[in-house]
């Protein structure tokens, strides 16, 4: 697989998939972490004397969607490139190519919203066909849809050779931070993994037991695992359809020899919200009619201990309802914990949005080693699979 480096981009019209599907409001975009991240990938070409033609999605518009156009976005990609850059509203065709053919060097064009075509999400053969012809060298960059197969991310890589198709600098960046995580993290190496429901991280759960000393679990799909258990829960969220993987996980654990850590007490409410009555009791004595809605302070003491212990750290969904700050402390303390294991010397891998903007509201950022701007396709990555859009460059 070929990276940037490997490929002389002078006079060459680069294809380049970027990940532009960003907030807007009121046409102007409110969050342009995913325009600055593909910079380096679209300097470089440009650099190098190539010309960048920069294709994306924005939401999920059925058909042409005005609302959904890509044209809004323009001016925050000029502000933050330093220079003026085209638009055209197609992606594919005659009128596109045409344009492309009259591009020079140093310039870039910005191709209208791909999902405007449903062939797109399809991964259909002949619009990959059509979106190839737009460039002499396709660079994926686009590392939050690279978990799927549709026409611009995967699809289109067919239609060029080894030598003529590279992977941008967020994706290799992305990919090689979390490998460094996943698959050569100094030893020990602790998971944290939380958030609201089990079932959506059972591959990553199992996937991290052939990788990881110390499998931490907290957030809302503890519970499953505590009455798996046979513990009282009261009315913390459960799925009790899931009760049996939590059961063939916890013996996959002490079968690979992994220490899977559960909660021993937790901040109860008796009701969800900010304001309800909080007890703090052990994991086992949740009365009937409450709900455990953060982890306690026996908890928090337990696993910062094993955090700052560790060598390799991978952090993904929050210990508890943070969005409410009563019940947001479990997930500030594993945030602060890895900060200090970091300086200590660890190497640590953030990701998912509830943990990364938890470590954005304590200031942490430049304390963990890295912060994945992967969503799904982050949890793809720790659970093993392959990634489509990766596949295809090689
Ligand atoms: P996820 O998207 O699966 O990472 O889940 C994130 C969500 O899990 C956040 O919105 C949290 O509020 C929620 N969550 C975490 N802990 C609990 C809990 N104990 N009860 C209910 N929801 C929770």
């Amino acid at each position: 697989m070929k990276n940037l480096s490997d490929i002389n981009f002078k006079n060459k019209k680069a294809l380049v998939r970027v990940d532009f599907n960003v907030p807007v409001e009121n046409k102007s975009v409110t969050d342009n972490t995913r325009i600055k991240a593909a910079l380096p990938t679209i300097n470089t070409i440009l650099n190098n004397g190539g010309t960048v033609i920069l294709m994306s999605h924005r939401g999920r518009p059925k058909g042409r969607d005005e609302n959904l156009s890509l044209r809004v976005i323009v001016p925050e990609i000029e502000k933050l490139l330093g220079k003026k850059i085209q638009f055209i509203d197609d992606a594919i065709g005659e009128k596109v190519q045409k344009k492309i053919k009259s591009l020079q060097p140093g310039e870039v064009l910005l191709l209208e919203n791909l999902r405007f075509y449903p062939e797109e999400t399809q991964g259909d053969k002949n619009f990959a066909k059509e979106l190839a012809k737009n460039g002499d060298i396709y660079v994926n960059d686009a590392f939050g849809t690279a978990h799927r197969a549709h026409a611009s991310t995967a699809i289109v890589a067919d239609f060029f050779d080894t030598n003529h198709k590279a992977l941008g600098k967020l994706m290799e960046q992305e990919v090689k931070s979390i490998q460094k995580a996943l698959d050569h993290g100094e030893k020990p190496v602790t998971a944290i993994i939380g958030g609201a429901k089990i079932s959506s991280k059972i591959d990553v759960i199992k996937n991290l037991l052939n990788k990881v000393d110390n499998l931490i679990i907290v957030g809302g799909m503890a519970y499953t695992f505590l009455k798996a258990l046979g513990n009282k829960i009261g009315n913390s969220i459960v799925e009790d359809d899931k009760i049996d993987v939590a059961k063939e996980i916890m013996k996959e654990a002490k079968k690979k020899g992994v220490n899977l850590i559960l909660p021993v007490d937790f901040v109860i409410a008796d009701k969800f919200r900010n304001d309800a009555h909080t007890k703090i009791v052990a994991a086992d004595k949740i009365p009937d009619s409450w709900q455990g809605l953060d982890i306690g302070p026996e908890t928090i003491k337990k696993i910062s201990k094993i955090i700052e212990n560790s060598k390799t750290i991978i952090w993904n969904g929050p210990a508890g309802v943070f969005e409410f700050d009563k019940f947001a402390k479990g997930t500030e303390s594993i945030g602060k914990a890895i900060g200090k294991a970091t300086k200590n010397g660890a190497y640590s891998l953030v990701g998912g949005g509830d943990s990364v903007a938890a470590i954005q509201k304590l200031g942490l950022e430049n304390q963990v080693s890295y912060i994945s701007t992967g969503g799904g396709v982050l949890l793809d990555m720790l659970a093993g699979k392959k990634l489509p859009g990766l596949e295809a460059l090689k």
